[in-house]
């Protein structure tokens, strides 16, 4: 289809996505076990958004003529890919799967979604859409099923031209080795994180603590780009810990088809005994638990989780170097802004961060510094779809959102023109 049409088609899906918001944000909301206030106003906006934001730029995106020798032209033409398989996780399935099916489809590949085995609902409800959209037939599928099996057969399927995957960093890797053995098939990744939020004494220490609460314990902490590392001047230590115990107060988990409730229960038991887990293992290292630390609303049978604040981290532990996926918080001291972005780095991960200051040269310093895909000054989970998310380091390699997740699915074609 022309770049004209595939745009009709994804705006048009976009209506019909913002059309039945509410059962979508309830379906996701029983799926997932998120509160129904963030998937009303936050997860189907967003897909909403990304949907018929690719849909409107895909007309507007020229390819290129280089400046060649003379009696020469090249057209540099972006094509796509093929067959694409999106493998995405349970924590954002309708978001995920909205950052990597709106490029791919707007770039004119089809698609073969994989969704978690515990989130499928929201993707095929949309899938659903799409066609009732006019897409054609064929060019979205959504399979779900076990990683394991079906997704490694995508993943080394000599069919499928690229893969774009959200979800840990263990699969991701092997996501890596299945391409090698296979057809080499294009690889993006967004991965797991284990972000690092510096706070200093000259900060906004309001805003601070509350985004700092904010940052860890938004969806139970099962987000990749949870702010679990708060790196703290120790001139304002023992103060700030008080400021983000009194907000943690806020995040206890509740009923999330409750619309007052901020956080709901961990996806499932599995994940609650992760989180649990390394609440002994942080005790045995010698962090000192300073807030939560167990379970919550036992009588409900629900896998809810306190938000959870260690502090006397060091950032060596287990607790501080792991992706815990869950609402758990790991205080470290700092003396000086070298040794803040030390420990900010000291990490195999590098997805996200935040710098708390009012000295713009400290902000713009220590941000420059810190290597991550995305940096906030005074802010936690700054983003837009305008802009693009992806990872450095074991985070990842992709960039989904903007104009260059549409690099992720093209591929660039020269034809070489020579005048007689
Ligand atoms: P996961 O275990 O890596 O699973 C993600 C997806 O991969 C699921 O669909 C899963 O299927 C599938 N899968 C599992 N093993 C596979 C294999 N051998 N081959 C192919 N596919 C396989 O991750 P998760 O626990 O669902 O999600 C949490 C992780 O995602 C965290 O690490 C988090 O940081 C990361 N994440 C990253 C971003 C980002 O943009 N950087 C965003 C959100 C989440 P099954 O469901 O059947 O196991």
């Amino acid at each position: 289809m022309a770049p004209m049409d595939r745009k009709m088609v994804l705006v048009r899906w976009a209506e019909l996505i913002e059309k039945h918001a509410d059962e979508l944000a309830l379906l996701e909301t029983l799926d997932v076990g998120k509160p129904i206030s963030d998937t009303l106003n936050v997860d189907v906006p967003a897909t909403v958004r990304t949907i018929r934001w690719s849909g409107e730029a895909i007309d507007k995106v020229y390819d290129e003529i280089p400046p060649t020798p003379a009696d020469t032209l090249a057209l540099i033409q972006r094509l796509p890919l093929g067959v694409v398989a999106a493998i995405v996780p349970w924590n954002f399935p309708l978001s995920t799967t909205a950052w990597k099916l709106a490029p791919s489809l707007a770039t004119g590949n089809s698609v073969i979604l994989k969704p978690a085995s515990s989130t499928p609902l929201s993707a095929l409800f949309i899938a659903r859409l799409a066609a009732e959209a006019g897409l054609p037939d064929g060019a979205l599928q959504v399979l779900p099923g076990p990683g394991g099996s079906l997704g490694k057969y995508l993943a080394t399927h000599m069919d499928i031209d690229g893969l774009t995957f959200t979800g840990s960093t263990p699969v991701g890797k092997k996501l890596m080795e299945y391409s090698g053995q296979s057809n080499l098939k294009r690889t993006f990744l967004e991965l797991g994180g284990k972000s690092p939020n510096i706070v200093f004494a000259d900060a906004d220490l309001e805003k601070a603590a509350a985004m700092a609460a904010v940052a860890v314990f938004y969806n139970g902490g099962q987000t990749c780009t949870a702010g679990t590392r708060l790196i703290v001047e120790e001139s304002i230590q023992d103060r700030f810990l008080e400021m983000i115990s009194r907000n943690a107060q806020g995040w206890m988990p509740g009923d999330p088809l409750d619309p007052a409730t901020a956080m709901g229960p961990m996806i499932d038991a599995g994940q609650f005994s992760t989180v649990s887990e390394y609440v002994d293992i942080g005790r045995g290292e010698g962090a000192e638990l300073i807030f939560g630390g167990g379970r919550a609303l036992a009588d409900s049978g629900g896998h809810y989780h306190e938000p959870t604040i260690f502090a006397g981290v060091d950032n060596a532990m287990r607790i501080a170097q792991e992706e815990i996926f869950g609402p758990v918080m790991s205080v470290i001291p700092f003396r000086t802004a070298d040794e803040a972005v030390r420990i900010a780095n000291d990490s195999i991960y590098g997805l996200a961060g935040a710098v708390w200051s009012n000295d713009i040269n400290t902000a713009h310093k220590v941000a420059e510094a810190v290597r991550v895909g995305t940096m906030g000054i005074n802010n936690y989970f700054g983003g837009d779809i305008t802009v693009p998310f992806g990872g450095f380091k074991q985070s990842g390699n992709g960039r989904d959102k903007s104009i260059h997740a549409f690099h992720d699915y093209t591929e660039l074609k020269t034809t070489w023109i020579e005048f007689a």
